[in-house]
């Protein structure tokens, strides 16, 4: 009987922790958090929670008593150290856990905003219900928002403070809105989506400083300009939490190492979530993916191994995004495409753009489109792909196709 302690007791650390007992797991179930509460999700912290719509009580992924029910201990503590000759996890406190599995699912952290005036009161970054809070305090009381990075939480929160009235400008480095996720026509549609409810979207926008005494005033970017600025968000990216692993001789490389089984090198220590690295039949190499269908499916197939019933991780990779009344869903993987075709009405707001590489299918990403989103995680997850040629069909639909070619 093995005591699985859990490092990390966010959106993967909790999964684990379910799944184990859901599968039978007999022995202990420790989940180590540094935060505050019983483990919560963080995808509305941009959206509902930000602005009010949905009560702090409804962030909970379980109440307390999910916990006490299902004999999941709740550490409450911060993880410092890993001996693994002695199988012993250490705590700041000084206190020790001894396990027989030891789960890292320790996240990632924002990446900090490397210019003079970064720590300005007024600077924040948005991850933790702690961060959401101390934004939702300030938003009564801003009058210029600026947010840094037109990335997807960025551009959340700037949907959410927009829709509260509050003038907001998007600062972006690149030339287009979610580079790194999207398609042009993807980002073009929310550049536009921004920009009609108000939001100023500079592209090219490098920032060197923020002004201010005790409070930022100010940004400065790079052609000399400064704009105004009373409330300053960072959405600049995330750095995976690796300290603990590299520190305990764990292989680290943008993440945690771990295989198809989300084992790292040591048999009795596995990561899972944000901050694990793993081999991806879908990327066709090492991938650490950002997303709460990558956590919850990663815990799930570790749970899975830990009781005896083995499976290598092969789930299709999808995410979503909510921005004013576009829901943005993703389903495959489209960064280095070479091919996108759009299908459905763009201006009308509710379209999918399917990516190809090399002539396959790899990625759809649906904009108020599920039914598309749907057919392709479908259409993924049986390893098939799609002739670019049937999308010129006039009345093609996706599902339709689908349940025809089964
Ligand atoms: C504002 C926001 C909006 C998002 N929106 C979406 C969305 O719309 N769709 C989507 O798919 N994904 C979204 N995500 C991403 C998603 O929430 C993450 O991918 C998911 O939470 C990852 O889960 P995780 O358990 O790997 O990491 P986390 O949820 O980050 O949990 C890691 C936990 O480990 C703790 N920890 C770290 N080190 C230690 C230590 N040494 N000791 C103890 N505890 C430790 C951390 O404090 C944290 O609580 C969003 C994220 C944010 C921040």
């Amino acid at each position: 009987m093995t005591d699985v302690v859990i490092v990390g007791a966010g959106q993967a650390g909790f999964q684990v922790a379910a799944s184990l007992r859901e599968k039978g797991h007999p022995g202990r179930v420790v989940l180590v958090g540094d935060e505050p509460g019983v483990p919560y999700q963080r995808p509305p912290l941009s959206k509902a929670y930000l602005s009010g719509a949905l009560p702090g009580e409804r962030l909970a992924l379980r109440p307390q008593a999910f916990y006490d029910k299902h004999g999941i201990e709740l550490v409450c503590g911060r993880a410092v150290g890993i001996d693994r000759d002695r199988r012993r996890v250490a705590l700041a406190d000084e206190r020790e856990l001894e396990y027989g599995h030891l789960v890292l699912a320790t996240g990632t952290r924002n990446r900090e905003l490397p210019v003079p005036g970064a720590k300005l009161d007024g600077v924040l970054g948005l991850r933790t219900r702690a961060d959401a809070d101390a934004l939702r305090e300030r938003i009564g009381g801003a009058r210029n928002v600026v947010v840094i990075g037109g990335g997807f939480i960025g551009l959340e929160f700037a949907a959410s403070v927009a829709e509260l009235g509050l003038s907001v400008t998007v600062l972006e480095a690149s030339d287009r809105l979610m580079r790194r996720a999207v398609s042009p026509a993807v980002s073009a549609h929310y550049r536009e989506l921004h920009e009609r409810r108000g939001t100023r979207v500079l592209f090219g926008a490098s920032v060197v400083a923020l002004h201010g005494g005790h409070e930022v005033t100010g940004v400065e970017l790079a052609d000399g300009s400064v704009l105004p600025a009373d409330l300053v968000v960072v959405g600049i990216g995330v750095v995976p939490n690796t300290e603990l692993a590299a520190d305990a001789g764990l292989a680290v490389d943008n993440g945690i190492v771990v295989d198809e089984q989300m084992s790292t090198s040591d048999p009795r220590v596995s990561a899972v979530g944000d901050c694990a690295v793993y081999p991806s039949r879908h990327a066709g190499g090492p991938l650490r993916l950002e997303s709460v269908q990558n956590a919850v499916d990663h815990a799930r197939c570790l749970a899975a191994r830990l009781t005896g019933a083995a499976e290598p991780y092969a789930s299709v990779p999808w995410f979503w995004s909510n921005q004013f009344d576009a829901r943005l869903q993703i389903a495959g993987l489209g960064t280095d495409h070479d091919e996108a075709v759009v299908h459905g009405d763009p201006e009308a707001g509710s379209f999918s753009v399917f990516c190809f590489r090399a002539g396959r299918l790899v990625c759809v990403e649906s904009v108020n489109r599920t039914p598309d989103h749907m057919a392709a995680r479908k259409l993924f997850t049986a390893g098939g792909s799609l002739d670019r040629e049937v999308l010129t069909t006039p009345g093609f639909d996706f599902r339709q196709h689908l349940a025809a070619m089964a």
